[in-house]
């Protein structure tokens, strides 16, 4: 799909237009720097299509066929953002593998997390698209995300259901077998 970029100062104007639709007028005094400042936090919480992954980030760790331990990174924050309403999506993200050959720093883990929800998203999407992309970098013989998260499009308008929390999970490779499954389910924080 091709498109063009908009400008900072189409986007600042595209705030301003928000601001005049919402009844306010932009030219306010304190209102003045809001769509700088809208913009300024909307590249935080768009970063993921400015990052990038395929940098070196895989190191070899070792050949034991054998080895089947489950390496797991918990409680990572997680910032999303809904893409039907476009209000964040707050929670948490845990990923979990089972390295084949090569391991990942654990840094880079929270990067992938950050790389795939700081965009426009939908959970159910969002933990495959995690696993995927640990599945394409180090191969492993398996790969198991979770999210919780708040949706503030159902908690802070719509429905208001304020305590209500999406829980999703994928699994892929040796994490389909039951053993694996309950040894990530175990792991999780509680
Ligand atoms: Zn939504």
């Amino acid at each position: 799909m091709e498109h063009k970029k908009p400008t900072r100062e189409e986007a600042e104007e595209a705030v301003r237009t928000l601001i005049r639709w919402a009844g306010d007028d932009p030219a306010r005094e304190s209102l003045k720097d809001t769509p700088k400042r809208v913009v300024n936090s909307y590249s935080e919480i768009f970063a993921g299509y400015n990052m990038t992954i395929n940098e070196k980030i895989s190191r070899s760790f070792c050949k034991k066929p054998e080895f089947d331990d489950i390496v797991m990174l918990d409680d990572i924050r997680l910032e999303s953002v809904c893409e039907h309403h476009m209000l964040p999506i707050i929670g948490r993200a845990s990923v979990a593998y089972i390295p084949n050959s090569k391991v990942l720093g654990i840094s880079k883990l929270a990067r992938i997390v950050d790389y795939h929800a700081k965009r426009l998203q939908m959970q159910e999407r969002l933990v495959v698209e995690i696993a995927e992309t640990l599945s394409e970098l180090i191969a492993p013989k398996g790969v198991a995300v979770y999210i919780e998260a708040k949706h503030h499009c159902m908690t802070t308008r719509g429905v208001h259901k304020d305590s209500a929390v999406m829980k999703s999970m994928h699994m892929e490779g040796l994490f389909k077998e039951k053993t694996y499954r309950n040894e990530f389910i175990l792991m999780l924080k509680k």
